[in-house]
């Protein structure tokens, strides 16, 4: 890698826990790779998943609403920001420690960051995201008669609300984004994939759905003409057959292998396959991309070459 790369990063659940306390213990050792990339002088962007906290802010939110009387029913998308609030306090809080503990003084910020989707992405027509509590057959045809919610029965759980996960199109705040980058500023950008919103004239409307992070980080990546992805997960490398007695890591793939591999069904929807095919969007988006998957506790190794699996053209 050249020196001063601008890199794009984003981090899995793993990174983050499932609870307060946990993801104030966790933010600490997240914020290491990070500083080390910072340290060694590339500009940096983070971005990162939020599945657990959203959901936990959703349920907290509903029952309240169900419960005590005069709390309001919360949008899902209001709890998608409340999401990249909490988050982002803890993350600039450990990054900016870390950065002080070594003496680097660098701003660290996060902006609440609205994600663009197309009101007609076919995603809308079948939604498969399951968000937030558990409900009964009776309890469910109320929410859908009464809010007009999409439910499913989950796995013998009960019933969820399930919403949609259309694909990123433009990131609202792009040019703010992009001046603090230029400043030297580390920016938190489109958590958990941003707020989804769809454009109405002058207006941006909030919908109920959920933008997957992988592919919010390489669209980030791509409008602020980032050199690199790198997405952080709870695996060093991706593979082949995997979990199977023929599984083989991957140390680099090329478009061809990687469109291969995908059409074979290596790669599991919902967690490795967005990986992949974001990596894969973003290296073959411009020459001289490239796009990196590995775990956080290997990100130093994997940023020095040593590890992870490396996506590029070719
Ligand atoms: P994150 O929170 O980082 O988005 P996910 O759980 O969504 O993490 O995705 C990472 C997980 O994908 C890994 O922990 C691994 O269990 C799983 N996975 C599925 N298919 C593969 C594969 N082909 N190679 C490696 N990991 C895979
Ligand atoms: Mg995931």
């Amino acid at each position: 890698m050249k020196m001063k790369d601008k890199i794009v990063v984003a981090l899995g659940g793993n990174a983050l826990g499932n609870s307060p306390e946990e993801q104030l213990k966790l933010v600490k050792g997240t914020a290491k790779p990070i500083v080390d990339l910072i340290e060694a002088g590339h500009e940096v962007i983070l971005a990162h998943g939020n599945g657990p906290q959203v959901g936990m802010i959703n349920l907290a939110m509903s029952t309240a609403a169900n419960s005590a009387a005069g709390t309001p029913e919360m949008p899902f998308p209001e709890c998608g920001a409340m999401s990249q609030g909490y988050i982002g306090y803890h993350l600039q809080n450990a990054i900016r420690e870390e950065l002080l503990n070594r003496n680097m003084q660098v701003p660290v910020a996060t902006v609440v960051t609205q994600v663009i989707v197309d009101r007609n992405d076919p995603a809308f027509q079948n939604p498969t995201k399951p968000i937030g509590a558990f409900y009964s057959k009776e309890e469910a045809d109320r929410l859908v008669s009464e809010k007009g919610y999409s439910m499913v029965e989950d796995a013998g759980r009960g019933y969820r609300r399930v919403v949609a996960s259309p694909k990123p199109i433009d990131v609202a705040e792009k040019e703010t984004v992009s001046a603090l980058v230029e400043k030297g500023h580390v920016v938190i950008t489109v958590g958990g994939g941003g707020i989804p919103v769809y454009q109405d004239g002058n207006s941006l409307v909030g919908i109920p759905a959920v933008i997957d992070k992988d592919f919010a980080s390489a669209k980030i990546a791509e409008i602020l003409d980032a050199d690199y992805l790198i997405i952080l997960t709870a695996v060093e490398k991706v593979a082949i057959n995997f979990g199977k007695p023929d599984e083989k890591w991957l140390s680099k793939i090329n478009q061809k292998e990687a469109e291969t591999y995908i059409s074979e069904g290596h790669f599991a929807p919902g967690s490795m396959l967005p990986k992949v095919e974001a990596a894969l969007k973003f290296a073959t988006s411009k020459p001289g991309r490239k796009a990196l998957i590995t775990s956080l506790e290997k990100a130093k190794e994997g940023i020095e070459g040593k590890t992870g699996t490396l996506v590029m053209l070719d």
